[in-house]
């Protein structure tokens, strides 16, 4: 298991479409395993491998207390089933320390490929229909900033920027 480096916020691999996964091999499996312990590191409930650099329709999730509940979504598909939406304050790993309000449907149908290979569907509400739609858009190239204004969005950019300066100067600090 390894650790990976997050992307983040602007970074233009964020913005790459990712492609299908033409079959779960092993490697895959790896990539999975390697996600989640990124993941809970973090610590977050979500990551898309988009967002560690990989452009493969891949997304881990864990949206249980007790981290106990892994999800793999692999080539996911998400359709609305209401057209009925409901804010929700979404954060990102990509965009650290920002947090704010987006609206999306509150209940979508989920059909994507386990670590198996088997396909499964199911239908979601509450905080699992957020948080597919928000990994949904990273395997599009799309972060939750892009719904917020771009006085919000140009914000959110200098903030995490100097985050980012802040986490390699720490960095530095800790080889020395
Ligand atoms: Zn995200």
């Amino acid at each position: 298991m390894a650790l990976l480096p997050i992307l983040s916020f602007p970074d233009p691999r964020l913005r790459t479409i990712a492609k299908p996964v033409e079959a779960v091999t092993d490697e895959i499996r790896q990539l999975a395993a390697d996600m989640f312990e990124t993941m809970y590191k973090a610590p977050g409930i979500g990551l898309a491998a988009s967002q560690v650099d990989h452009h493969i329709q891949l997304i881990v999730m864990d949206l249980s207390e007790d981290k106990n509940q892994p999800m793999v979504f692999i080539n996911p598909k998400v359709t609305p089933l209401t057209l009925e939406t409901q804010p929700y304050e979404e954060g990102c790993l990509s965009v650290p320390q920002i947090y704010d309000k987006v609206a999306r449907p509150s209940r979508v149908k989920i059909e994507a490929i386990n670590l198996e290979g088997q396909a499964f569907e199911l239908e979601a509400d509450e905080l699992l229909a957020v948080c597919i739609q928000h990994e949904m858009d990273h395997l599009n190239g799309k972060l939750f900033v892009d719904y917020l204004s771009p006085l919000k969005r140009q914000r959110a950019r200098e903030k995490v920027e100097k985050f980012s300066r802040q986490r390699e100067k720490e960095a530095v600090a800790v080889k020395r």
